[in-house]
């Protein structure tokens, strides 16, 4: 696979970057830049080369099955406007912005762009075939580039026109296509949590986040390669119940038991579930808290947090591991009452320098950021699905395999 240091021209060539500009949105305003920011090594770069960039993303969801003005509605939420100022401000230079996704207006701005410049395009999602893979779409965007570079980690999991659709084209034609900074650094650091080599065993998993059934994929691909796999989160619950421990009313998935069961046969051991857990009597406006220290929780209460005894125990794995890979927060960290077990694995991965440290998924990176230890792991992707996709298919997504 090429990267972009592997480009042979750069200077005047039309350079199609799809890049993830999703960014969350509070009262119109962006709330965090990380993702533009992110994106900046790979701008730079072909910008420094005299390449005319042309830049693509998607940013949030719009469904075609709503009434025309609901869409409308829809889109005017989701536009990339306010992100082009943000990016020129933070690349200090101007960006050029074109409403239209598509035809002569589209074209024209693109013809103008002068050796390293800059286009953001309006929001991919508002064309209809973007998410179809749609190919009369791929043919009009692919006409725009005489490269393709993708740079949207966080979108490679997904098979759409501008994922897919344009570098499968392009390669086609013989044109050069290739990964920019950000996926290259997220993609060797995931591949080496799902090709295991023998230096970096003890391997752990740490996995929690709210079902089992969102991650049987991970599970099933974890048991295969990892020496351990610490359990917390509601998930901790399944598999308490099928161990026969009562879970008063923590959230169970009684349809996955038989799964649980399964994997802790296959196991043998090496599966933690938490000892302790900390609970209480509802979800949000609960009254009594209470430590369930046998790991029972009893009737009327919900576990919320993995309890300390669990923790301690946890740490300890983790101090012992040369890699971990981590997904899913031990406990309602949202509520800080429950963040407890979800900051211990925070600290004891901020023991460990010098084993390697991943995490991959939407909520526990945003946990990791808010509690001040993002710069304790060695990698903490950008990618909440794809990185998940990325563990589950064994270091293959389709927006990056198209560009082998
Ligand atoms: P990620 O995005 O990192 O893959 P998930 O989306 O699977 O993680 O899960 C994150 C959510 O799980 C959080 O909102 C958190 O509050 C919730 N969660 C964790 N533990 C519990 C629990 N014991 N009860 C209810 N929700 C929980
Ligand atoms: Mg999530």
């Amino acid at each position: 696979m090429k990267t972009i240091e592997d480009l042979k021209k750069l200077k005047g060539q039309r350079v199609v970057v799809r890049v993830d500009f999703n960014v969350p949105f509070k009262d119109g305003k962006i709330r965090d830049d990380n993702r533009i920011v992110a994106a900046l090594p790979t701008i730079k770069y072909l910008i420094s080369k005299g390449a005319r960039v042309i830049l693509l993303s998607h940013l949030g969801k719009i469904s075609y099955k709503e009434a025309p003005e609901v869409i409308e509605e829809m889109k005017k939420k989701n536009s990339l406007a306010p992100v082009a100022v943000r990016l020129s401000e933070l690349i200090g230079s101007k960006v050029a912005f074109s409403e239209a996704t598509r035809g002569e207006k589209l074209e024209s701005m693109v013809n103008a762009l002068k050796d390293g410049q800059i286009l953001l395009v309006q929001n991919t999602r508002y064309e209809k075939g973007e998410e179809k893979n749609d190919s009369e779409l791929s043919k009009d965007w692919a006409k725009l580039a005489d490269v393709f570079v993708m740079d949207a980690f966080g979108s490679a999991h997904r098979a759409h026109a501008s994922t897919y659709g344009i570098p499968a084209i392009l390669k086609n034609e013989g044109k050069e296509v290739a990964i920019g900074y950000l996926v290259e650094k997220e993609v060797a650091n995931l591949s080496r949590c799902v090709n295991v080599k023998t230096s970096d065993r003890p391997y752990v998993a740490i996995l929690g986040g709210f079902k089992v059934s969102d991650k049987i994929k991970v599970i099933d691909s974890l048991l295969k390669k990892c020496d351990k796999i610490l359990i917390g989160g509601a998930m901790a619950y399944t598999f308490a119940k099928a161990l026969g421990k009562s879970i008063g009313t923590s959230p169970c998935e009684d349809d996955q038991l038989e799964y649980a069961k399964k994997c802790l046969t296959e196991a043998k051991g090496r599966i933690l579930l938490p000892v302790d857990s900390v609970a209480t009597n509802g979800f949000e406006n609960w009254t009594k808290k209470i430590l369930c220290e046998d790991g029972n929780i009893p009737d009327g209460f919900e576990g919320m947090d993995i309890g300390p005894k669990t923790a301690k125990l946890y740490q300890d794995e983790i101090l012992k591991a040369k890699m971990v890979f981590w997904n899913g927060p031990m406990g309602v960290f949202e509520q800080k009452e429950f963040a407890k077990g979800t900051i211990a694995i925070c600290e004891a991965i901020a023991k460990v320098p010098h084993s390697f440290t991943v995490c991959g998924g939407g909520d526990s990176a945003a946990a990791v950021a808010e509690f001040g230890f993002k710069d304790k792991f060695s990698h903490v992707s950008t990618g909440g699905g794809a990185s998940l996709e990325m563990i589950e298919n064994d270091g293959h997504l389709p927006g990056i395999d198209v560009l082998k």
